[in-house]
């Protein structure tokens, strides 16, 4: 049987996680943004303390990989002066907050994003490890697909809710209540056992039919979701890609400098406000036809201690054969980091070659077993026109 170790917490940069390739330090910018001088400051403290490898992950936070463990003090400090550091661990591992980078100044998301930090932070609610919150108040839904407990968004009516993740409806609120009403839901969550009844996720604790107060219980719909953002030019500024949401910290150098302000997103992307002209780099997808958006691969072999084989070159590879609409995942172990929903093709690296999963996840039976990576490459038209 394959066998892989579930974590369970998320790293921070106060409280980094080790993996194959040194630690991962992850800097979580407030509301999602950050400025011109600070994405410099991170570039250049991942050529300095790291490897300068940068992964952009699905919360919308910034992780600089390859960090040396006996030279991490040093890179607090400079992240303290970029003002990218919390007052402790625990404050950290607590904001857990993915905004919609969709905004117009002034902004309301930013500073209801703030009341939120502010109110996590007083109210010191034992909430597990990966219980978030999604700030999504455009006319449309943009984070309908992105993990969150308590959502912040708008009604069909234009008017604020705030919404458990998993419930079909949201209570009406004023944006000054945001803050109060999300915690009060959170209290709720862990007074009635959604850590234990619903494994610590607000949809689940939903659906095992525990009911919510009436003080808590709304009746407005969400807006519609917004269909899947691709990179490109887009109404407000610039989306520039990322292959597998990483990139080296030259490219971030780039990237910053073509922008004054720079707000990440949960989709592989960095949001460039108020920008005309898409950023024209090597490893940045500008065209939302590239099939390496259709292309999930792990960080693999050797950097993650779990991987069986590298992965993103293989995918890479892979890609250029992908036909349209089809999707590939390539998984350095059963974990499946990269992605949870099924893939048209899944690679799962195993001690004895890769493993193949037709419409299926990492986690499902294989239909093949043993194909080396040579062979994938050699025949990947064979494997992934869906012969196989
Ligand atoms: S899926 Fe990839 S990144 Fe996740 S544990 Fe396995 S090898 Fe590591």
């Amino acid at each position: 049987m394959n066998e892989f170790e579930i974590k369970g917490w998320c790293p921070g940069a106060l409280r980094p996680m080790m993996s194959g390739d040194g630690l991962v330090v992850r800097v979580r910018p407030r509301a999602g943004r950050l400025s011109m001088a600070q994405a410099l400051g991170i570039a250049q403290a991942a050529r300095d303390y790291g490897s300068g490898s940068i992964d952009l992950s699905s919360r919308a936070n910034l992780q600089l990989r390859g960090v040396d463990p006996d030279r991490h003090a040093d890179l607090l400090l400079v992240l303290d002066r970029l003002g990218l550091l919390d007052a402790d661990p625990v404050a950290e591992a607590r904001r857990n907050i993915v905004v919609t980078p969709f905004w117009s100044e002034p902004g309301l998301e930013p500073w209801i994003a703030a009341a939120l930090e502010t109110a996590l932070a007083s109210y010191a609610l034992p909430l597990p490890g990966k219980f978030g919150f999604a700030v999504d108040c455009g006319s449309e839904r943009v984070l309908h697909s992105v993990p969150a407990d308590i959502r912040i968004e708008r009604s069909a009516d234009g008017k604020l809710i705030v919404r458990p993740d998993g419930s079909a409806y949201g209570l009406h609120i004023e944006p000054s209540e945001a803050a109060t009403a999300a915690m009060a839901l959170a209290h709720w969550f862990i007074q009635s056992g959604g850590v234990k009844h619903g494994r610590g996720r607000m949809a689940a604790h939903i659906a095992s039919g525990v009911a919510l107060p009436a003080s808590l219980c709304g009746s407005a719909l969400p807006v519609e979701a917004a269909p899947v953002a691709f990179p490109g030019l887009v109404r407000g500024g610039a989306l520039a890609g990322l292959a597998f949401g990483s990139m080296h910290a030259g490219t971030l150098d780039q990237i910053a400098r073509h922008g004054q302000e720079l707000r990440l997103t949960p989709w592989r992307m960095i949001f460039l406000p108020s920008v005309s002209t898409m950023p024209v780099l090597q490893d940045v997808i500008v065209d939302g036809r590239d099939p390496l958006l259709r292309v999930q691969a792990c960080t693999g072999s050797p950097s993650c201690p779990q991987g069986r084989a590298e992965t993103r070159r293989l995918a890479r590879k892979l890609a250029r054969h992908l036909p349209d609409a089809a999707s590939l995942h390539v998984s350095g172990c059963p974990k499946g980091c990269a992605c949870a929903r099924p893939a048209t093709v899944t690679l799962v690296a195993t001690p004895d070659g890769f493993d193949y999963i037709r419409n299926g996840t990492a986690a499902d039976k294989a239909m093949l077993t043993g194909i080396s990576a040579a062979d994938l490459e050699k025949h990947s038209a064979y494997y992934l026109a869906g012969h196989a």
